[in-house]
């Protein structure tokens, strides 16, 4: 039913709601309250706190009005509660709360005391009548009020009441999702009494119910869409057993100048023992920056390689690739294996040389980007793929590959550190290996808060670090201006940082609009020591391993997210030197200064990410969009773990056990589908 048929919507109210996007009935049961507001905490006004929002009952004793040299009224009013204290409430601009006020009557006032002077003082507070049982005894009953999202012309207590007429119109015509044996299974409201409740729960236990029904509901559907793409992925198609024997691990190990650690060992392990198996792996390997999760993935497309196929590597950006490509090229050049580069900005030529060598098995690694992806072209011996910096792909993309024809066991690496709950649900198709702590020699990073006024200091730093021999980058953020006016301010700074605070050294700059070549050319030079600083925007954030690369500034810290200010110091102390990280600032709000400030307290990125994670809370959930999925709508990953926990494993058991494809399951099968269908390309769901 459409918005403006409501009972009690005026026709001017109708682009209103339609602004907060309430078009229709069904819009108004499902916009949830954002918060509430508690009144159920009845006090004496001896108990009361300043802004803490309580309920008080108490007889009226005087009651006051006022008209101001504007022409605005104030009704104001004292009240005393059962223990004789008194307190004042007061009203601007509202007459009509005159005729309530009578006086000894007694009612219950709820609102955020403030002391004036030596009173307490109530200002708007909502009045509630309280009610006499039989026996002369009060009753009041607090409420629970919900608070909605407003916008301009719209207020709370109108949509509070279009909630409860909707509510009361229409509840009984909205559907049930789950079956009635599943909800009570699992101790689960039905959708009416879940809906009644949400919006004006009876007390704080039936919200938890309400909350926890509509929470259990999305999750469950998230998760069964995950379990469905997990089992689609590994029963679809046959994938190669790639053996791992000793002789094979033996020759592996001595292309490496070092021990593999433990925890490099341990993710080996468990990657070996996947692809042993003649069902696709898809495995997650977090690992900090500089764990050594390369290692890892050299490691398993050698094993690949052993078995006579190919596998490939795949990274985020062009300049990352062609770092791989290197690094492979080096600790391979006492192997065999054959490698090619595979990248969008090669020629066609180029790339016609490497299709031909990838279909006639000239090669056995394939290095490249995301081209990759579009390539049209099968590749017939493919077995393993390695997604380098996954973070950069999100769950989309990845279906895009595996829809080529192929299917390649599956190795996703990802150096942003990735809270639990996050991975579950971002990639909860996916199995987990981590990698933490980082391989020994890794040197000392340094963190420090930079404020305008200690800037000086900082480049003096800057310059003694260049001149003992060591490299730096200056990073500086992408503005959300224009792609020219953007690249115009870069160029600005760069030149006043050679005129002026690095006018002794060699700089070079490196940005977004630049040909791969010129890009390519700019890293080579700074790989080889000819460039001492380089100026960039954050490409350079994953993966670039320049070891003699010692100090960084990073200009406007607070423009950047924690986890890609992470990535980014994560380039400096690679090598025997360590690493210093000076972050800029301006006059900060405290809640943006309290972000840099985690930054620099810890070095280990998975704290900062779960500091990160409950700092900014469940409206901007760690990047669910970069993800490719839609956000929550009402489940908040920090909050409610463990309802995701549970719901985890009811969905993996409703895809194994085929349950979920009862007709009982229809409905909420409907909304996995049209939730996240597309996105995971699960075709045949229902
Ligand atoms: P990541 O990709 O996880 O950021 P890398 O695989 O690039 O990390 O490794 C970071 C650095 O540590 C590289 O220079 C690599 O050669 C080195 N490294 C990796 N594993 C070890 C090890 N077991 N012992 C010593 N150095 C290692
Ligand atoms: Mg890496």
């Amino acid at each position: 039913t459409a918005i403006h048929l409501l009972r009690g919507v005026t026709s001017s109210q109708v682009p209103l709601l339609q602004r907060l996007r309430l078009r229709t009935a069904a819009d108004v049961l499902f916009r949830f309250p954002r918060t509430y507001q508690d009144l159920t905490d009845i006090r004496a006004i001896g108990e009361l706190e300043a802004g803490v929002t309580a309920s008080v009952c108490g007889t009226v004793a005087e009651v006051d009005q006022k008209t101001t040299s504007t022409g605005k009224t104030i009704i104001g009013a004292v009240i005393h509660d059962a223990h004789g204290a008194a307190m004042r409430v007061m009203w601007f601009n509202q007459p009509f709360i005159r005729s309530r006020l009578q006086r000894g009557k007694r009612l219950m006032f709820s609102g955020k005391p403030k002391l004036s002077g030596l009173r307490w003082e109530f200002v708007h507070p909502r009045i509630q009548p309280i009610e006499e049982t039989e026996s002369g005894e009060e009753e009041v009953a607090g409420e629970i009020l919900p608070v909605y999202p407003l916008t301009e012309g719209v207020r709370q207590h109108e949509l509070r009441y279009l909630a409860k007429q909707t509510l009361s119109d229409f509840v009984r015509d909205v559907d049930e999702v789950l079956p009635e044996e599943f909800l009570e299974e699992h101790k689960l409201w039905s959708i009416h009494q879940a809906l009644m409740q949400i919006h004006f729960p009876s007390d704080h236990e039936s919200l938890d119910h309400a909350r926890r029904r509509f929470v259990f509901q999305e999750l469950l559907a998230l998760q069964l869409a995950l379990a469905v793409r997990r089992n689609q992925m590994q029963s679809a198609k046959k994938a190669e057993s790639l053996e791992t024997t000793a002789q094979i691990d033996a020759r592996i190990r001595r292309l490496f100048p070092f021990e593999f650690t433990d925890e490099q060992n341990k993710a080996i392990s468990e990657v070996v023992a996947d692809i042993a198996l003649d069902v696709p792996m898809n495995r997650l390997l977090q690992g900090d920056v500089g764990s050594g999760k390369t290692v890892v993935a050299i490691y398993a497309m050698l094993v690949a390689a052993a078995n006579g196929y190919q596998a490939a590597i795949m990274a985020p950006t062009e300049v990352l690739a062609r770092q791989h490509f290197e690094t492979l090229g080096k600790a391979l050049s006492q192997a065999r294996v054959k490698l090619t580069l595979w990248t969008g900005s090669q020629t066609a030529a180029e790339r016609r040389q490497s299709l031909e060598d990838i279909q006639n098995g000239a090669v056995d690694l394939i290095v490249g980007t995301q081209a990759l992806l579009h390539a049209d072209c099968e590749f017939p011996n493919l077995r393993l793929v390695v997604v380098d910096e996954q973070h950069k792909f999100g769950v989309q993309q990845r279906a895009r590959l595996r829809e080529s024809g192929v299917a390649p066991h599956y190795l996703v690496m990802t150096a942003t550190p990735i809270p639990r709950t996050v991975a579950m649900t971002a990639f909860g198709d996916l199995d987990t290996s981590i990698i933490e702590g980082h391989p020994p020699g890794r040197q000392e990073l340094n963190s420090y808060l930079v404020s305008v006024a200690k800037q000086a200091d900082w480049w003096e730093f800057f310059r003694k670090q260049l001149r003992s021999g060591r490299q730096g980058y200056v990073i500086v953020p992408r503005l959300e201006e224009s792609e020219s006016q953007e690249i115009a301010s870069l160029v600005e700074m760069f030149e006043s940082l050679c005129n002026d605070e690095l006018e002794a050294f060699r700089l070079d700059l490196v940005h977004g609009r630049l040909s791969a070549e010129e890009k390519q050319a700019a890293m080579q030079s700074f790989r080889s020591g000819k460039t001492q600083v380089l100026v960039a925007t954050s490409v350079i954030e994953v993966g670039v391993d320049v070891p003699n690369a010692g100090v960084m500034t990073i200009m406007n810290g607070e423009r950047f997210g924690l986890a890609q200010l992470h990535q980014m110091r994560g380039r400096v102390g690679r090598g025997i030197h360590a690493g210093y990280v000076g972050v800029f600032h301006g006059e900060l709000a405290e809640e943006k200064m309290k972000r840099l400030e985690a930054f620099v307290s810890t070095s280990n990125g998975f704290k900062l990410a779960e500091l990160d994670f409950e700092m900014r809370g469940p409206g901007d959930l760690l990047g669910t969009k970069q993800h490719g999925l839609p956000p929550l709508r009402i489940a908040d990953l920090i909050r409610d773990t463990e309802i995701l926990m549970e719901v985890r494993d009811i969905a993996r058991q409703l895809v194994d056990s085929e349950r979920f494809r009862q007709p009982e399951f229809a409905r909420l099968l409907d909304q996995v589908t049209k939730r996240y269908g597309k996105r995971f390309e699960l075709g045949d769901v229902g």
